[in-house]
């Protein structure tokens, strides 16, 4: 019989195919199972069903205008076809002689040659930052139609604050930025050339270091680069904010505000940082747009990915993620997917980068689903909790009404998308959801 690493390296794609499907069903199971269980003391214990919930959405639901379907479909357009682009340009990048091209370059600026011995040992640190440097401007300027395009829609349709000299200083932060990464690249080829077989285990680890170096420092230090954030003035909604958080235990956790209206209109929230550098974030536009309930609702909500340590479940499976794709990777890289293609002669050859590249693109397409799933059952979680800590389940049904009627955001996204991409449940979903807590807790609690 076969060993099962053979097999592997002989079924590839069967084996990927078969994990993938298996992982597909995983966010099924786990949504199931989370319909059946209850979460909180609060909660009514008996499932029966809510008669007078299905009428009432009707009350709560938005009137998708067709504006708002308009900006739907431009911005659906927008990102399906620009997806496609970007692996196009990647594809193109590779197979066109660009990235050989650069290669040469890159070697003959940096030793005054432009072939040879480089080929049996890693590329130094400079080749990489410079490689990657020139990859990522070409990147840049193949998704610029894109990009642009994005642009106009927001503004279009009255979202978009950026100028484009504000985007495009934006960009060049995002280029200069990305360039620290070169530190892994060049530790994953040192890895390659010392154990060429098992090279993508210690490549894991270093990666999984990097990947929670990246989650603590972020919210601290990459985050003020872009944005300026502040406590919340002294108000009435300070207070509330601060007692809610006093409710559910933390009354110590930084609440912080955005300057999120340089570039956008749209209301949100988030949770970002792990340990040390865990914090909520409102968007300045929220606190302007909404009125108090609705802000507490989404203060709420937040809190629950806060208390549920959702940054670090994410850390977590972002984790599992690099492991799956450094171990595809390494059933792949000496096969004929990459060698003698492109102009790579080598697995110390630069160009491996863009491949690399053009493998993790279509990585994270394939297992999109999975990390979607992922997403919308820490979203139900914290929906979940914020219902029952602020316990102001029309507030919540208003503010999703709103993301619909305001932000024009799809109620009710085709299936197929809210599958793959869907971070959230849908708004439907989710107002469904904050009626029932309202007929289950209060309309309940009243009528006994
Ligand atoms: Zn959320």
């Amino acid at each position: 019989m076969m060993p099962f690493w053979q097999l592997c390296k002989h079924r590839f794609p069967v084996v990927v195919l078969i994990t993938f499907a298996l992982l597909l069903l995983l966010p099924c199971f786990t949504a199931a199972q989370k319909r059946g269980k209850v979460t909180s003391p609060l909660q009514v214990t008996a499932s029966t069903s809510l008669p007078h919930t299905t009428s009432a959405i009707s009350e709560f639901m938005p009137h998708v205008s067709a504006k708002a379907i308009a900006y739907q479909r431009t911005s659906r357009w927008l990102a399906i076809t620009g997806k496609i682009w970007y692996l196009l340009g990647l594809w193109l990048f590779l197979a066109s002689g660009v990235a050989a091209k650069m290669q040469s370059s890159v070697r003959w600026t940096l030793h005054g040659r432009s072939d040879l011995v480089v080929r049996s040992l890693p590329p130094s640190l400079f080749q990489i930052v410079a490689y990657i440097t020139a990859f990522a401007i070409t990147m840049w300027i193949w998704q610029l139609p894109f990009d642009l395009g994005f642009i106009w829609l927001e503004k279009h349709y009255g979202f978009g604050t950026q100028s484009i000299l504000g985007y495009v200083w934006d960009s060049v932060r995002g280029i200069i930025f990305q360039a620290p990464a070169a530190l892994l690249y060049r530790a994953g080829y040192e890895m390659l050339y010392r154990n060429p077989l098992r090279w993508w285990m210690p490549t894991w680890g270093l990666g999984s270091a990097g990947l929670l170096f990246l989650f603590v420092i972020q919210p601290m230090w990459l985050a003020p680069m872009f944005n300026h954030y502040s406590s919340l003035p002294a108000s009435p909604i300070r207070q509330a904010i601060s007692e809610l958080a006093r409710n559910a235990g933390i009354a110590h956790a930084e609440i912080l505000v955005e300057n999120t209206s340089i570039r956008s209109k749209h209301v949100n929230a988030y949770v970002t940082g792990i340990g040390p550098s865990a914090r909520i974030v409102i968007n300045d536009t929220t606190l302007a747009a909404l009125p108090q309930d609705q802000i507490l609702a989404m203060v709420g909500h937040e809190i629950g990915h806060y208390k549920g340590r959702h940054p670090m479940l994410l850390l977590g499976s972002s984790i599992v993620g690099l492991g799956m794709f450094l171990w595809c990777l390494a059933l792949v890289i000496d096969s004929d997917w990459f060698n003698y293609k492109w102009g790579i002669h080598s697995n110390y050859d630069l160009i491996m980068l863009p491949a690399i590249s053009l493998a993790a693109a279509i990585f994270l397409f394939v297992q999109a689903p999975i990390e979607s799933g992922i997403s919308r059952n820490l979203e139900r979680r914290a929906d979940d909790y914020g219902l029952h800590l602020v316990n102001e389940p029309e507030a919540t049904a208003r503010l999703m009404a709103g993301f619909a009627e305001r932000d024009l955001a799809d109620p009710d996204p085709p299936m197929i998308l809210q599958f793959w991409y869907g971070s959230h449940p849908t708004l439907h979903e989710r107002i469904t959801t904050a009626l029932e807590y309202r007929d289950r807790h209060i309309n309940a609690g009243q009528s006994r």
